[in-house]
């Protein structure tokens, strides 16, 4: 027996069609690795294969390995440098999974077994949650729909940029270097590159229009992707916009376009595929964050990105907040993290404890105290240092006489003699305030009875790639009496009934979900509680992407700590968070 063989002989090795035709004959799940035959079967899955196939048993899950060029259906894998795995039920495509991405694998694999399970304990009543797939549509839907090309008419003279995304099969198939050479030879630079992995939840992020099929979200997520900043630095004109259209290929590359043009003659505006300048330098900062496209050069290599707390008083939050939000975007900051509040009495002393004994201090305190606040977590290389020079002189007198561009000046409101903006001044400050903004919170989420059955894996790996920490879950059916408690506030709602009826209807998923402003930051995943509002307003948020209707909508979060409080100790008991 040839090393190889032995390696594999768990997984049926199918060398022809007949051989292929009657593995698909034979029913249950059959996984199989559609390799070339220059590199083999994927040796780096076999042991998790042989794990799961031990646990799960032969009778609800097979193996296989298949050369790409020995079955006709395969074709379309050949010459491909990744691993293509197929997954068949009773004989039907229902996933294709491209690349070695072990927990991916793991997580489809058990779902489709624990179905097979139910349809065995349940019998013929019980409809597999499963849908067959076609290769040929899931080739297509690796196809971006069209290169992404904005032309703008309004350059200004500023160079001008593309934006160019080197996709992992062509990464992995060594075509960086040739798609960098054709760019050159038709009169482009490369001004910037960065080779990066991105994971699930970056790249729904990233290509928002497509966050919603999988099957693009696991492709653009098998390998590293390439991106470049090419540029003729003079303006494009048409030409050379179809220029590097036919030069590229789409199925390689997708082309973003950004807009480049000057305001003032000191600031840059980009923006991509008609998305807002917020999402455009967002989507750009995020492969080429130290990129200065007004110089068209990189920033300092040895970025020093920092995380600072700003404070906007309550009057400014009252009558300026838009503006000096879009200040801040202006000056180059992201905003990591916002929270609206209203401070007590004593969290104000609290916070400004070294006043104490001023005489303006009362007056600070009330102030302080009329509003919510809108504390900021922002970043950017060296953020504490910039954002307090950003601020200027903490007298609104002397910001106004000696740094009229300084927002303390330029946000001065006449009939407030209190600046209205608060920078933490050294790194440790920014910690204390980080840790006092922003401290590590817990909350409750639930997967609601039919979204637990349709989508729980789904929905926790958006849960982990957004960077919760799940300190506690577990699976409970709730009775009409736990659904009446837990919704106690809705009791006297037309839908009260119905909303009993759902929540009992099965068992749902609950956790507790960690991180800082772990609340707020789980509300705006699930999004509003009407689906169609929330596609309008939040398409990327779980609701949005899974919800049936306002009744069921996928996925509960607690609204502020209170009930995150309540609510967990509900449903957990007294735990040790
Ligand atoms: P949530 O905190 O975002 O879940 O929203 P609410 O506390 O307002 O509502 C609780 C749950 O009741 C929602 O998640 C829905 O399942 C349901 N619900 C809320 N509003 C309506 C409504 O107008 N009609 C129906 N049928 N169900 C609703």
């Amino acid at each position: 027996m040839s090393a190889r063989k032995k390696d594999v002989q768990f997984q049926a090795e199918i060398a022809n069609e007949e051989q292929w035709w009657e593995a698909l004959s034979t029913p249950g799940l059959f996984v199989v690795d559609v390799y070339q035959q220059w590199c083999g079967p994927c040796k780096a899955v076999q042991n998790l294969f042989r794990k799961l196939r031990t646990e799960c048993g032969e009778d609800f899950l097979r193996f296989g390995v298949v050369d790409a060029s020995s079955v006709d259906d395969l074709t379309i894998f050949k010459g491909k440098c990744q691993p293509a795995f197929l997954f068949y039920l009773d004989g039907k495509l229902i996933s294709v999974i491209r690349g070695v991405n072990g927990p991916l694998l793991q997580r489809t694999i058990l779902q489709y077994v624990e179905e097979q399970k139910k349809r065995v304990e349940l019998g013929s009543k019980y409809k597999l949650k499963v849908k067959e797939i076609f290769l040929k549509d899931c080739e297509e839907s690796r196809q971006p729909s069209k290169p992404v090309i904005e032309h703008s008419k309004n350059t200004d003279g500023l160079g001008s940029y593309y934006v160019v995304i080197v996709k992992p099969d062509a990464v992995a198939e060594g075509q960086v270097q040739t798609i960098k050479t054709k760019a050159v030879s038709a009169g482009y630079r490369v001004v910037a590159e960065e080779e990066r992995a991105l994971n699930e939840n970056e790249i729904r992020d990233f290509y928002k229009e497509k966050a919603d099929e999988p099957a693009f979200v696991e492709f653009m997520s098998s390998g590293p992707v390439h991106a470049l900043i090419l540029t003729k630095g003079e303006k494009m004109d048409d030409r050379s916009l179809s220029a590097l259209t036919e030069m590229v290929d789409p199925v390689q590359v997708e082309l973003i376009r950004p807009k480049v043009r000057s305001e003032d003659g000191q600031e840059v505006i980009l923006e991509v595929c008609g998305d807002s300048r917020e999402l455009a330098s967002r989507q750009l900062g995020f492969f080429f964050p130290s990129f200065d496209f007004s110089s068209g050069t990189m920033g300092k290599t040895d970025s020093r990105i920092q995380r600072t707390v700003a404070l906007i008083r309550p009057s400014l939050v009252k009558e300026k907040k838009n503006e000096i939000l879009q200040a801040i975007h202006d000056a180059g900051f992201k905003v990591a993290m916002q929270k609206e509040m209203t401070l007590s009495e004593e969290q104000a002393r609290e916070f400004y404890k070294e006043h104490e004994g001023k005489d303006y201090f009362p007056s600070f305190i009330n102030h302080m105290t009329s509003g919510p606040v809108l504390a900021l977590a922002l970043t950017k290389e060296d953020a504490v240092q910039h954002w307090r020079k950003l601020l200027g002189p903490k007298i609104l007198e002397e910001a106004k006489e000696k740094c009229p561009e300084s927002l303390r000046a330029q946000f001065a409101l006449d009939d407030v003699p209190i600046n209205q903006l608060h920078g933490s001044s050294s790194m440790g400050e920014a910690e204390r305030d980080l840790k006092r903004f922003f401290p590590v919170e817990h909350t409750l989420a639930v997967i609601k009875p039919d979204a637990s059955q349709e989508h729980r894996e789904g929905i926790i790996s958006r849960i982990e790639s957004a960077g919760f920490s799940i300190s506690q879950v577990k699976e409970t059916q709730l009775t009409r009496e736990m659904a009446e408690n837990f919704y106690k506030h809705h009791r006297d709602k037309a839908f009260f009934n119905s909303l009993v009826d759902y929540m009992t209807q099965g068992p749902s998923v609950m956790m507790i979900l960690s991180k800082e402003n772990a609340i707020a930051e789980w509300r705006e995943m699930i999004g509003p509680v009407d689906p169609e509002k929330a596609k309008e307003v939040s398409p990327n948020s779980l609701r949005a992407c899974f919800a049936k209707s306002i009744l069921e909508n996928t996925v509960h979060g607690s609204s502020d700590a209170k009930h995150a409080m309540d609510n967990i100790q509900f449903l957990f008991g007294d735990v040790c968070l």
